[in-house]
């Protein structure tokens, strides 16, 4: 099992720290419902967590399936910000990737089984469920087709012969925990919308910075991967500097107007001034204040 550490993959330091009780109850599975970039895309969603006011990246360790690595989050025994309400009392394992629309590469079963194996000496030796499985959640995550392989994943976890398990705590026992019945279904758009708000979010930001990430559709594209990965490797680039927006004043926007530049009615005048209701709305009462 490839496992990077915090510092080998980059991690920015933590701003907080709570650290929980070992071995822990539970562990769930996640997907971060966005495209596998390896490393790039650990990186990315500890900057996200961060920009939204988390202590650290959310999650306790990370998957990448296209690179087979590992990457520890916030590590054992320390609280994340993964499973709503269950943060104190478990781990979590997020697979990156979407799998409400990518399908499961078979390494993955082999590979999330050799960590739930390893896993054994920090609690459950098996996943709990899926984020979706967790009381209270409203999400899809870890998508249909990661979570359709839970149990094949739980069955395929062994302790790997010749382990002595010397450092090892008994695996927890997993309490039951409750699934409201007829629940109802899962909200993929919520997920989807966020994801896409982010990736928007990241692309305005690569395009202020210079670094053309194609069209800002929310959409993670080879460009703007291209242009995520030129804005990594240069994190001392100046941004570009953006131009001074060529605004005209309301009190210019005023005398063309009683100049009678922007021609008669006010939908015509707002249209040839090209701005906002709010911004006609300033523009009129200033008019209206010089007569
Ligand atoms: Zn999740």
């Amino acid at each position: 099992m490839k496992l990077l550490t915090r510092e080998q993959w980059g991690a920015l330091p933590a701003t907080g720290r709570s650290t929980i009780q070992l071995p822990v109850e539970r562990l769930w599975l996640h997907h971060t419902a966005s495209a596998d970039h390896g490393v790039l895309s650990v990186r990315s969603a500890q900057r996200y967590h961060l920009s939204r006011g988390w202590n650290d990246i959310g999650y306790s360790w990370l998957y990448s399936p296209a690179t087979r690595t590992f990457y520890e989050g916030r590590g054992a025994g320390v609280a994340g910000a993964h499973t709503g309400g269950d943060n104190f009392r478990s781990h979590a394992l997020c697979v990156i990737g979407n799998y409400d629309l990518s399908t499961v590469p078979a390494h993955v079963i082999d590979d999330l089984a050799e960590f739930l194996a390893w896993h054994a000496r920090y609690g459950p030796a098996q996943f709990t469920g899926g984020h979706r499985d967790a009381p209270g959640a409203s999400t899809s995550c870890p998508g249909k087709n990661l979570y359709r392989l839970l149990p094949s994943i739980n069955r395929h976890s062994v302790t790997p012969e010749g382990d002595t398990g010397q450092d090892k705590v008994p695996p927890a026992k997993v309490p039951p925990i409750k699934v409201p019945p007829a629940k109802p279904a899962p909200d993929t758009t919520t997920e989807e919308a966020e994801v896409k708000e982010l990736v928007t979010g990241i692309q305005e930001a690569l395009k202020t910075a210079g670094f053309d990430p194609g069209a800002v559709d929310g959409y993670w594209g080879p460009k703007t991967q291209a242009a995520f990965a030129r804005a990594l490797a240069k994190p001392a680039a100046k941004p570009a500097a953006k131009p001074a927006p060529s605004v005209k004043s309301v009190s210019e926007m005023a005398d063309e107007v009683i100049a009678g530049k922007h021609g008669q009615g006010h939908a015509n005048r707002r249209r040839s001034l090209g701005i906002t209701k709010y911004g006609y709305a300033k523009v009129r009462a200033e008019v209206n204040r010089r007569f």
